[in-house]
């Protein structure tokens, strides 16, 4: 009886140390850990799934396997993850390795025989648990840059049995921090129309007064009724200069927990909400992210805890109170911010806008617009809660509200051609404008008929746009009719200017040939090492395709001993 309470108090305390395996993950590189990005940092539109691993700007470092396991998934993309590597273990959890330049000879070969069956560089394949085992500590692959990599580094994710990523240093991998977070910006928000901050309905910046320990002091606010706060906060970690994202948020309202934010792990179906969590409008406008702490209508996100009254205060009249943040990073360093609040009763007209040439959008039923060649429709959900935009359409051009408030889900764009008078109708697409210099850029448009549809989940304006002009095809590193005996790759750039490119096809001889594309450096190449060019005379045929059928055809003759 006595032994079998001990091993349960034994086993419970070490269960409530950590949930996660501690020291069962080496190290996916042999080099000191510094990153450029943490565990769920914002990004545009998702939580960053993993760890960014600094690579000394450059490629090539052999990437390890963090534990024993198998092969599970490879898969190779042009955008997104470029090469990337799923290594499945014993314990259940999945280790994630990306942006690879290229992977270990043994899983090389693997793959590039999935390449040259399926005649495509772009392919993912799911190894059975016996073909590709490795073993803590084997050279998988190299780190590189490929897809949507900004710059080389290791992209290092772990995810559980249901595939949702957790942060990596819960299990022990460690990255030197000593630096507290910091703090950009402090906002406050009124949740209603009755409450005031400082005289205004609105969102409302205050003053940060930094402190000589690294706390922040702000500026006492007026306010009254129902409020939020947000704010804009990074941690810089030893190794590097890079605001990266901070662990964990508390707030508390005159002593008593408000809200926690804890960045510790989510699922891939939550992270395109991060656009509810922050202030949409404000980042769409001033490229910084305010996070939100107070929690608005049809918010899914798994991160709150402990959230009272949704994360908002309520200010009384003829009181004095304080709000207080706590932001920490992994290793526990804190920074706290206070807001000193005098409550004061106060009304003011709240400053909303005109309704008038206003087109509502309901959240919870479908809305369709129409006007001239076009039609919108937006489905259940397909926004946050009821919104008033400016919805035109002035010839082909759709003018639909700024590109401001957060979407949950696409809305579907039709145009209806049948009636529309182009000498080149099968080369018209939809396309989106944007920036200061309106530049239309291709949106994947569908065709039935006269009918051209897209969907996209972000307002903004919309038009129609037209590509006659067929890709270019340049060698590189070679001309026609040369002796390429001694080359390991053949080169050539592609490129198209308006629509972009849809596929390519490169052939010797009849052929197909692998040829890898970075869309970042407009290139193909081919490695002759894989040994599929043996002819001395070798005709080369590359056919590239735009995204509206336009294709261009390149032929040159090259020969090897
Ligand atoms: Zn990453």
């Amino acid at each position: 009886m006595k032994k079998i309470l001990l091993f349960c108090l034994i086993s419970c305390s070490a269960y409530s140390q950590s949930e996660y395996p501690q020291d069962y993950f080496r190290s996916p590189l042999d080099i000191t850990l510094v990153l450029s990005g943490t565990f769920s940092e914002l990004r545009s539109s998702h939580f960053h799934s993993g760890l960014d691993i600094k690579t000394q700007q450059k490629q090539g470092l052999k990437v390890y396997a963090t534990a024993d396991g198998y092969v599970s998934r490879i898969k190779v993309s042009h955008y997104g993850y470029g090469k990337a590597l799923y290594v499945t273990h014993p314990n259940g959890y999945t280790t994630v390795y990306a942006h690879l330049q290229k992977f270990s000879d043994r899983i090389e070969k693997y793959i590039k025989e999935c390449q040259y069956e399926k005649e495509s560089y772009e392919v993912e394949v799911f190894p059975s648990t016996q073909e590709l085992l490795v073993s803590k500590g084997e050279v998988i692959a190299y780190s590189g840059n490929t897809g949507g990599s900004g710059g080389p580094h290791l992209h290092f994710e772990i995810r559980d049995n249901q595939e949702r990523p957790i942060n990596p240093m819960l299990f022990g991998i460690d990255i030197q921090d000593s630096k507290r977070p910091f703090v950009s910006g402090v906002y406050a928000y009124p949740k209603d129309d009755a409450a005031v901050i400082n005289g205004k309905n609105e969102r409302v910046p205050l003053r940060l007064i930094p402190q000589r320990n690294g706390d922040y002091d702000v500026e006492k606010i007026i306010a009254y009724g129902h409020i939020g706060f947000g704010v804009t906060s990074y941690d810089k970690q030893d190794l590097a200069p890079n605001n990266n994202g901070v662990y964990n948020i508390q707030t508390f309202f005159n002593g008593n927990k408000s809200l926690e934010i804890d960045f510790k792990r989510f699922s891939f179906d939550e992270t395109k909400h991060i656009k509810r969590l922050i202030d949409y409008e404000y980042f769409k406008t001033k490229r910084s992210r305010i996070q939100k702490l107070f929690i608005e209508k049809n918010n899914p996100l798994s991160l709150y805890k402990d959230a009272y009254d949704d994360g908002y205060v309520k200010v009384e009249d003829s009181t004095s109170s304080v709000y207080k943040i706590r932001i920490r990073d992994f290793k526990g360093n804190e920074t706290w911010v206070n807001i000193p609040i005098e409550g004061k009763y106060e009304t003011v007209k709240s400053d909303t806008e005109d309704g008038e040439n206003k087109t509502l959008i309901y959240a919870n039923q479908p809305t369709e617009l129409k006007s001239g060649l076009v039609t919108v429709n937006f489905y259940k959900n397909t926004v946050y809660e009821d919104v008033s935009i400016d919805f035109r359409v002035s010839s082909d051009t759709l003018f639909l509200h700024e590109d401001h408030i957060p979407l949950q889900k696409n809305f579907y764009i039709n145009y209806d051609l049948n009636h529309y008078k182009s000498e080149h109708l099968d080369k018209v697409f939809i396309a989106r404008l944007y920036g200061y210099y309106k530049k239309p850029s291709y949106v994947n448009t569908k065709r039935k008929g006269n009918i051209l549809s897209a969907s996209s989940n972000t307002f903004g304006t919309y038009t129609l746009a037209m590509d006659t002009v067929a890709p270019t095809i340049k060698p590189v590193n070679f001309k026609d009719k040369k002796w390429l005996s001694k080359y390991r790759y053949l080169k050539v750039k592609i490129d198209d200017d308006l629509s972009g490119i849809s596929k390519y096809r490169a052939t010797v001889n009849g052929q197909w040939i692998l040829m890898e594309y970075d869309y970042k450096t407009n290139m193909l190449v081919h490695d002759f090492n894989d040994n599929i060019v043996k002819d001395t005379k070798n005709d080369l045929k590359i056919i590239v395709t735009d995204n509206v059928g336009n294709s261009s055809t390149f032929e040159a003759t090259f020969f090897r001993k």
